[in-house]
């Protein structure tokens, strides 16, 4: 899911909204204006619904980005940088940029979203009911006010489901984790109920949509999320598990073969590649100084027409935005700086600052599947 409108910055952080999240938008604002309000309170005019629909709309979509700012806020106090949050199809999603170093702090950021939709719906909730009294025209804001604190309990109430990668499974991650000190084995059980819930809201849907009709469709298409970002939790989990302990220089592909910055990419493709079967190409300069890193994907945006005049640093990710690792660092530690850089690809240096190594997501894959299929030797030998 990315990110197509950025709205600007909240606390710090960049919010955006997804195209997909129209859909939502249009089919609230439909509900409200056609079903909820004029069947709690008839005989207004038909304009009138349709304003107080999509004002109503607007206001649970703030409420929404409240739930995840809380979540970035929380997760910022604890020493956790925040990406960015994005609403779409589905909601909101605040990007973390590490995981929380504590059960306390993951419990934290986890459950401050729906204590904050709770609280929320409360104040919605109080509002509804000082305008009771008013009477007269205020009735059908009443009403909106009314749902706005019913689809927030909602909100809150879904997100506390103990399955990942909703809040009560990152809840239910913190109090395992916090009960049995293993980070990876809470992980997992969490992310596990995730696909089970996923399952449940598969088959869910798809009763609703053979008995209730298109609806149905919508829960389908999030319990398939659900799961897949479940599946994706499980994967992580012990993906870190297998590289706890590791070293850079365990993984790296060492003694990588450099190129000059000034090699045009018609060179490059004509001359040299044949006879390489990597992907990235650390440039560096006729005296010899490491300046950047050039991939395959890189190279594939220039046009054919421009790859004779285009040198390979003019592609180039400069020195300054590649991460750079030691031989001797955590792997754990570099894979964070990778994963917020724009290749995904780091350079190892020694205590000389001479490039000695590259780690490529495929290094980490590689070793990955090495030690599962190791692990899954030694239980079957054991078996
Ligand atoms: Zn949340």
């Amino acid at each position: 899911m990315g990110e197509n409108i950025r709205l600007g910055r909240i606390a710090g952080v960049p919010v955006g909204i997804n195209w997909s999240i129209l859909v939502i938008f249009w089919l609230l604002t439909w509900e409200l204006a056609v079903l909820v309000l004029p069947g709690e309170h008839p005989h207004e005019a038909t304009a009138i619904y349709w304003v107080a629909g999509i004002v109503t709309t607007i206001l649970f979509f703030a409420s929404l980005l409240a739930h995840e700012v809380s979540h970035a806020v929380v997760a910022k106090h604890n020493g956790i940088g925040v990406r960015r949050i994005t609403l779409w199809l589905f909601g909101g999603v605040s990007e973390l940029e590490s995981e929380a170093l504590t059960p306390g702090a993951d419990f934290r950021i986890a459950v401050v979203g729906p204590i904050t939709s709770f609280v929320l719906a409360g104040v919605y909730g109080a509002a509804g009911l000082l305008l009771n009294g008013v009477g007269g025209g205020a009735q059908v804001l009443v009403g909106a006010l009314g749902w706005l604190a019913w689809i927030n309990v909602l909100l809150g109430g879904f997100n506390l489901i103990p399955a990942a990668p909703l809040d009560g499974g990152r809840v239910l991650r913190a109090a395992l984790w916090q009960r049995n000190g293993d980070r990876v084995g809470a992980a997992t059980t969490a992310a596990r109920t995730g696909q089970v819930f996923g399952y449940i809201l598969i088959a869910l849907g798809v009763f609703e949509f053979l008995e209730v009709g298109l609806i149905g469709l919508w829960f389908v298409f999030l319990g398939w999320f659900l799961l897949s970002a479940a599946r994706g939790e499980e994967n992580a989990a012990v993906m870190r598990a297998s590289l706890t302990g590791v070293r850079v220089g365990d993984i790296m592909t060492p003694d990588p073969t450099t190129f000059a910055s000034s090699m045009t990419v018609a060179d490059l493709l004509d001359n040299q590649l044949h006879r390489y079967r990597f992907s990235s190409y650390p440039l560096i300069s006729p005296t010899g100084e490491l300046e950047g890193l050039t991939t395959m994907s890189r190279i594939r945006h220039v046009s054919v027409n421009v790859r004779r005049t285009t040198r390979l640093i003019d592609t180039a990710c400069p020195l300054s935005q590649v991460p750079v690792g030691s031989p001797g660092e955590p792997i754990p530690d570099l894979l964070q700086r990778m994963q917020a850089s724009p290749d995904g690809r780091a350079f190892v240096l020694d205590d000389s600052r001479q490039l000695v190594g590259i780690v490529s997501p495929s290094d980490i894959a590689r070793f990955v599947q090495l030690s599962m299929l190791r692990s899954q030797g030694r239980t079957s030998r054991r078996n």
